[in-house]
């Protein structure tokens, strides 16, 4: 009989790892907490190398159809000096794979078609494990145990498995509030291909164009964790925090729907020196959950699922597979928690000399020659082919 894998979770993470480990020969059965498998209403960057691991998963074509290509990522001032143009796109021609910005139920749809609906189970959280010398019992919330060769955790930040496995620990606050929406909007001061992101003090918006005629776009706002919206709602909220932006951002608020605007407050975790034991692992944010910075949270989620099914095929003894996969990935997707927390801390500044400084780098050629190089180094890493 073939190996058989548990899967907690059908975020992003669990359902490219329910395509990597059946292209690798693995029966999958995937159990989500929720009633239904989809994406929330916003948008997500896929840099080139979540577009690669994609690709390697068969389904980096239906994400291009879908998606927007991003070839500029433009910063400008609150009121629309332009900082800085990061050529993304000539970074995406060096390495022969786009940048994509896609809304987010769309790209769940697309994962959920290949990784096999039939393969998942919803209404079913998962409690816990147990394991033993030869398999991993899920334990489910309904009363039944599911059995496997191994279980992959990718329940996300709040994920039970990584208690269970690394004990409780609080998720750390980044200091600011994120809305985001997306809605069909076109403006002449984007033109295709350019996502635009406008920096204030304490404040950011961005503004992504995500296929289909629609723009995504998400503003964070400074401000201690867990605070209710405002009488003024969520849109009134954001236009009080950036009135007095320039064209296009005001404009899409007020293009946006209430009912259509999300808020979360935004965590990460420190980076873990280890995660997983014996036939057990975690996988995308409930390993390594990271501030929205750089957009590379869900990217790391996809390039852990091929890199898991990359070990699994190489080894046949499940735990030391297990332990290659983590040690592949400890490196790589500590550095993008640690550097997304950093661009976070640079990008939502308060204080009005620092900002000033900070977009006066900027605006210089050696602060954009730099940028796209430290960008360029972190899009080039390609996962192995399976
Ligand atoms: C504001 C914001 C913007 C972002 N923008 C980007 C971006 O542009 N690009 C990018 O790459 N990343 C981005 N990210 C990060 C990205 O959203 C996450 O990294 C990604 O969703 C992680 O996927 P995941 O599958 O690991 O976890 P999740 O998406 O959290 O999925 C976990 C799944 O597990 C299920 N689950 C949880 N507990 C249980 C349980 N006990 N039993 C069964 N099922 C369970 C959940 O219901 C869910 O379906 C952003 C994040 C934020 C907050």
């Amino acid at each position: 009989m073939g190996k058989r894998a548990i899967i907690i979770g059908a975020g992003i993470g669990g359902l490219a790892s329910a395509i990597a480990l059946r292209k690798v020969g693995y029966s999958v059965q995937v159990f989500e907490r929720t009633a239904e498998v989809r994406g929330i209403g916003s948008g997500l960057s896929l840099w080139s190398n979540a577009m690669w691991a994609l690709y390697v998963l068969g389904v980096s074509d239906e994400v291009l159809r879908l998606g927007s290509v991003v070839d500029i990522t433009r910063s400008q001032t609150a009121d629309g000096e332009v900082l800085s143009d990061v050529h993304v796109g000539t970074i995406a021609r060096k390495l022969g794979v786009p940048t994509v910005c896609i809304h987010r139920a769309d790209l769940h749809q697309i994962l959920l078609r290949a990784a096999g609906p039939e393969h998942i189970q919803t209404s079913v959280p998962c409690v816990g494990f147990t394991q033993d010398s030869h398999g991993v019992t899920a334990l489910l919330e309904n009363g039944i145990h599911a059995r496997a060769d191994l279980l992959i955790a990718a329940d996300g930040i709040h994920s039970v498995i990584r208690r269970q496995l690394i004990g409780p620990e609080e998720p750390r606050y980044s200091g600011y509030t994120c809305y985001r929406s997306v809605v069909s909007f076109v403006h002449r001061s984007m033109p295709p291909g350019v996502a635009l992101t406008a920096l204030g003090h304490g404040v950011e918006f961005g503004l992504f164009p995500c296929g289909m005629g629609r723009v995504y776009w998400f503003a964070t706002h400074n401000q201690p964790a867990a605070q209710p919206d405002s009488p003024l709602g969520r849109k009134g909220d954001c236009l009080a925090a950036f009135a007095g932006f320039s064209e296009p951002f005001i404009q899409v608020l007020h293009a946006t729907p209430e009912s259509a605007i999300l808020r979360h407050d935004v965590y990460d975790r420190t980076p873990l020196s280890h995660w997983g034991e014996g036939r057990v692992t975690l996988l995308g944010d409930a390993s390594h959950p990271m501030t929205p910075n750089l957009g590379q949270g869900a990217c790391m989620a996809i390039e852990d699922a091929v890199v898991l099914a990359h070990c699994l095929r190489s080894e046949p003894d499940v735990a030391v597979a297990l332990r290659s996969y983590e040690a592949a990935r400890r490196e790589r997707t500590a550095l993008m928690t640690t550097r997304s927390l950093y661009a976070g801390k640079i990008l939502t500044l308060e204080d009005g000399v620092l900002s000033w400084l900070r977009d006066r780098l900027m605006q210089s050629k050696l602060g954009e020659s730099q940028a796209e190089s430290v960008l360029e180094k972190l899009l080039a890493y390609q996962v192995p082919q399976l």
